[in-house]
């Protein structure tokens, strides 16, 4: 064997199987899933590529994209193989082997403060999961632009590759095979594969099979080889002899296909349950847990463009949601042309704010032979963004409207259902929690809420860095002994937002620290004025508030910025890197 041992060392720390494994005694049998979600991203890409290069696909066995299972009791291995892409030599090194994976310490770190093992396939770290079950691991692995070569690895961290001389020629695609340790014997047991298939991978694109033994009778001829070679001889006889033969139990096996390959967004809404979309996003936002989405919109499209859509609020945050929310482009949708996976990178189809929505789009209207670049270019794109926006916002305006804690009691319809209301109960502050950009401890309360309960002319806000800071605010204990209500913006992004939205279905935003304040008509100025001593320190009207300027003091500015700012210039550095700048950019 050749050892890329340089590598092997430096990668020997790769995870922490231990901590890994004592976190998920329970809870093995996500490997299964991870390496099912992994044998169909495999055909997927490779289905995607055969848009535009029909000859990759091959032919015979290798045009068939489904996935195969296999049990060896004798040799305790769990073999999983795909006809996908495939992975060359360097493939099985950079996708395999290396810590350098960003996932990786992410998600070690994550595990050792008690984290959810099952976020590991959100971390991109999926495939590690096959040391819960076995101590030994070796992926054998053809892509067209390469040789067949055998990655092999024990539960220690280090592997090896060398060129597969001993195997059956895959054609194309992986095969893993898992040797399993000693306590994770149940796997070899057909009917807990069977079960884990049906249950967790309902939602694969590609037919499941599992090479399954079958008790079968057969008739076989009794005591052959006593029989009478007279008897035989004498044909005549052969009408009246009567087939002496006897039963036996023969164990066949045949492939066993476990899932019905189901395009629930192809379904109209009514048909399909809650369960059903439940399991849906579990599968294609590859959360293992058993938790429920907050709120999900499953719709068609017509007209101009035509597809079909399902967008999922998840129930949980991801471990990078400001990562992926500032850095990177992509979106979590996945992106179907005609039922064929296309991408899970498109940047166009939803804006960065809601990417942390998850779904699916599958459309009717995009060309399917052409490159992903062309595609990210065409023009149907942007009317499917318009209308994804459209319903993403729906969607999290109904999570507050349906929440009884949210709604104005007036607001309620007569006779609506109370329903799943319970269910409903607290679902808004949830997701406030999960996706907001602050922790909110109390009650929040829409825009529309606060103009109707308050019925001021103006909205009364304040910016700073927390709701107990607000409160002590001099700058509002004049407006709430007047019961004025004033809004507290507590996140950075507020600031920003505020310097753009001036008003809000007619009313007029105020910020209660800068000069100018007005309460309406019967106050004036002075009665802000008067009514604190010695002073109050306000910011100009058209200045940044302190709050902001706490803010920009916070970031590094340049020397020469520096002195500017301090000799009182007005200094806007932009760091295009900076995350908020960026998204004020885009
Ligand atoms: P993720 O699937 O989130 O990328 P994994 O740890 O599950 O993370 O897999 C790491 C990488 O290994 C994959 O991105 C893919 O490039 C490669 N890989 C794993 N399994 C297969 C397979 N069956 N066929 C081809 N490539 C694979
Ligand atoms: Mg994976």
């Amino acid at each position: 064997l050749s050892t890329d041992s340089d590598v092997s060392k430096r990668e020997a720390e790769w995870i922490s199987k231990r901590s890994l494994r004592s976190n998920a005694e329970n809870n093995k049998d996500i490997f299964l899933r991870e390496l099912i979600s992994n044998a169909s991203d495999a055909p997927d890409k490779i289905r995607f590529l055969s848009l535009t290069d029909k000859e990759i696909l091959g032919e015979g066995d290798n045009t068939e994209l489904g996935i195969q299972i296999k049990l060896d009791k004798d040799k305790k291995v769990v073999s999983i193989r795909d006809r996908g892409l495939g992975m060359t030599k360097e493939d099985l090194i950079k996708n395999l082997g290396t810590i350098a994976k960003s996932g990786t310490s992410a998600f070690v770190e994550k595990m050792q403060t008690g984290g959810d093992l099952n976020l590991i396939g959100q971390f991109g770290v999926g495939f590690y999961s096959v040391y819960l079950v076995a101590d030994y691991v070796e992926v054998i692995s053809k892509h067209n632009d390469d040789k067949q070569y055998v990655w092999e690895s024990k539960a220690d961290g280090a592997f090896a590759i060398s060129e597969d001389v001993w195997n059956e020629p895959l054609g194309r695609g992986t095969e893993i095979r898992l040797h399993l340790r000693e306590e994770a014997g149940e796997y070899l047991e057909e009917s807990k594969l069977k079960e884990l298939v049906k249950k967790y991978s309902e939602f694969i694109n590609f037919p499941i099979s599992i090479w399954a033994s079958k008790e079968v009778d057969v008739e076989v001829p009794a005591d052959e080889d006593e029989s009478n070679e007279e008897e035989e001889t004498m044909e005549d006889e052969d009408a009246e002899k009567k087939p002496k033969t006897k039963k036996l139990k023969e164990t066949t096996y045949e492939w066993e296909v476990l899932n019905d390959v189901k395009a629930i967004w192809l379904q109209s809404p009514k048909e399909v349950t809650d369960e059903e979309y439940t399991k849906f996003y579990h599968s294609l936002a590859k959360d293992l847990s058993d938790e429920k989405p907050l709120a999900w919109s499953h719709f068609t499209a017509e007209g101009d463009v035509e597809f079909k859509a399902v967008l999922f609020v998840p129930p949980k945050a991801p471990h990078d949601l400001y990562e992926s929310y500032y850095n990177t482009e992509k979106s979590n949708l996945k992106l179907y042309v005609r039922r064929v996976f296309i991408s899970d990178e498109f940047d166009e189809l939803l804006p960065k704010y809601l990417n942390f929505l998850k779904g699916l789009v599958d459309s009717d209207t995009l060309p399917l032979n052409v490159s992903r670049e062309m595609l990210q270019q065409h023009g149907s794109l942007k009317m499917i963004k318009k209308k994804l926006i459209r319903k993403a916002l729906d969607m999290i305006r109904r999570i507050a409207d349906e929440d009884p804690d949210e709604s104005n009691d007036k607001d309620k319809k007569d006779g609506e259902k109370a329903g799943d209301n319970d269910e409903k109960k607290g679902q808004y502050i949830k997701f406030w929690n999960e996706f907001g950009n602050t922790k909110s401890g109390g009650k929040l309360a829409s825009l529309d809420q606060y103009i109707s309960r308050s019925g001021q002319k103006d909205i009364f806000y304040i910016t700073g860095t927390n709701k107990e800071q607000l409160e002590k605010s001099p700058f509002i204990e004049r407006l709430t002994k007047k019961n004025y209500e004033v809004i507290f913006f507590t996140d950075p992004v507020d600031e920003y937002l505020m310097q753009y939205l001036m008003e809000y279905e007619d009313k007029k935003f105020q910020n209660v620290s800068k000069e100018g304040l007005k309460l309406g008509k019967d106050s004036k100025d002075k009665d802000l004025k008067e009514s604190f001593n010695p002073c109050v320190v306000v910011t100009s009207k058209y200045g940044w508030s302190a709050n902001m300027e706490r803010i920009m003091q916070s970031w590094t500015l340049s020397d020469a910025s520096k002195q500017a700012y301090m000799h009182g210039k007005r200094v806007l550095e932009i760091n295009p890197r900076h995350p908020i700048i960026k998204e004020l950019r885009d």
